[in-house]
């Protein structure tokens, strides 16, 4: 099978690459410079351990990176071999394999001073990191997310920033100093201005034809997951901005002829990102995904709230942690907003947490006159994705566009 990345369309996309590879080399830095360093789950409030001057590593971002170099299947069966069965969420096999036989583009992750999870996006995150916590014989805060409704409750909200705030006292203990609200004002205000700005890029791809479609995204939210908060995310995604609008302004978009525009729900396929420049290359342009811009990750801060509950929204109320009522509104109204002419649900083998509700979502787009494909496979295991199938069946959804 031939796996492919996205190409980087953009000259920004590039220096983010590169960035990323620095990033790395920096993590596995860290501790011979005497930082603190946390394991944390995807869509944890970073800007938390970034004010705290604690190094967040993110083994779902490695995981991603593993799997764009092929490694997956190996990192996988390392897990495998050790008990954890396939039907085991495939992040979580691959970093536990890493973690068990040190293997790795990078090899195994540095190892934590304690490990950070938060409950707002699966069950599978709390099992996950408190196996590895076992492992390590390091110490795991969990901060519990409540399932939001349709919105947040007072209460809810209540009880989550209660957690933040016992949160922050507990990584001064790590670091012995405090981190003062002054000093998180500062990170959380940086994460605003990004936020912004990713929401900026966002309002330009519904322009037609889009300026900037998945290929370039999927590869440069690693801003978004990795550093909210930080001033060289704040710096990379201000160029990204900047690039898009000038092509907004050439009315130059992905591709020269846009004839569908697609949205795509569910994680990227991490070792095929090549599929979207596949639609490309058929006049169709993934326009937006559900996973970079409505999960929460580049979520605005209304700093008008306050440090604490600025980030009740941002991490309590994002697409895997609402109703699915909610989800299905969602849904309609970016089809309205991006103009999209079909939707490609990715039923993802290990994500469980993403994929229930895609049988009834198909249902109301359908009802609506929106046409939408469900095709079957992992993330990052690409032992169960069929290259032919799939071409297959995005082709003839193509031809039914
Ligand atoms: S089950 Fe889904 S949300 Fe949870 S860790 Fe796996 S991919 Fe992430």
């Amino acid at each position: 099978m031939a796996f492919t990345a996205a190409k980087k369309n953009f000259e920004t996309s590039k220096e983010i690459g590169l960035y990323i590879r620095k990033y790395w080399q920096d993590i596995y830095r860290a501790r011979e410079e005497g930082k603190k360093i946390c394991w944390v789950t995807g869509l944890a409030p970073m800007e938390l351990l970034i004010a705290a001057d604690i190094v967040p590593v993110l083994p779902e971002n490695y995981n991603a990176f593993c799997a764009a170099k092929q490694m997956g299947p190996e990192l996988c069966e390392e897990a495998e071999a050790r008990g954890y069965s396939m039907d085991v969420c495939s992040y979580g096999r691959l970093h536990l394999g890493t973690m068990f036989s040190g293997k790795g583009v990078y090899g195994a992750l540095p190892e934590p001073d304690f490990l950070f999870c938060t409950r707002n996006v699966c069950s599978t995150h709390s099992k996950w990191w408190s196996a590895a916590a076992a492992h390590l014989g390091k110490p795991l805060f969990t901060l519990d997310v409540p399932q939001v409704g349709k919105q947040v409750e007072p209460h809810q909200a209540k009880y989550f920033v209660s957690q933040v705030k016992e949160f922050l006292k507990y990584c001064g203990s790590v670091t012995g100093r405090e981190v003062t609200e002054n000093r998180l004002m500062e990170v959380l205000e940086r994460s605003a201005r990004f936020g912004d700005i990713w929401n900026e890029i966002k309002e330009y791809r519904k322009r037609v034809p889009c300026p900037i479609s998945s290929s370039d995204i999927f590869g440069n939210m690693f801003l978004a997951v990795t550093m909210p908060g930080s001033q060289i995310a704040v710096d990379l995604i201000g160029k990204l901005r900047d690039e898009v609008a000038e092509k907004v302004k050439h009315n130059q978009g992905v591709i020269p002829h846009e004839k569908f525009r697609l949205m795509w729900d569910n994680i990227a396929i991490w070792y095929n990102l090549g599929l979207m420049n596949y639609l490309e290359d058929r006049g169709a342009v993934s326009t937006i995904e559900t996973y970079t811009c409505f999960t929460g990750w580049g979520e605005r801060l209304d700093l008008r709230k306050g440090p604490y509950d600025s980030l009740v929204h941002k991490y309590m109320s994002g697409y895997l942690n609402i109703d699915l009522a909610v989800k299905i509104d969602l849904m309609k109204k970016i089809v309205d907003d991006f103009k999209i002419n079909g939707v490609l649900l990715f039923s993802n083998r290990s994500c469980k947490s993403y994929s229930i509700g895609q049988y009834d979502i198909k249902a109301a787009l359908e009802k609506k006159g929106v046409p939408s494909l469900i095709f079957e496979a992992d993330m990052v295991d690409s032992r169960v994705y069929s290259e032919a199938t799939i071409k297959n069946r995005l082709d003839t959804f193509l031809e039914i566009l």
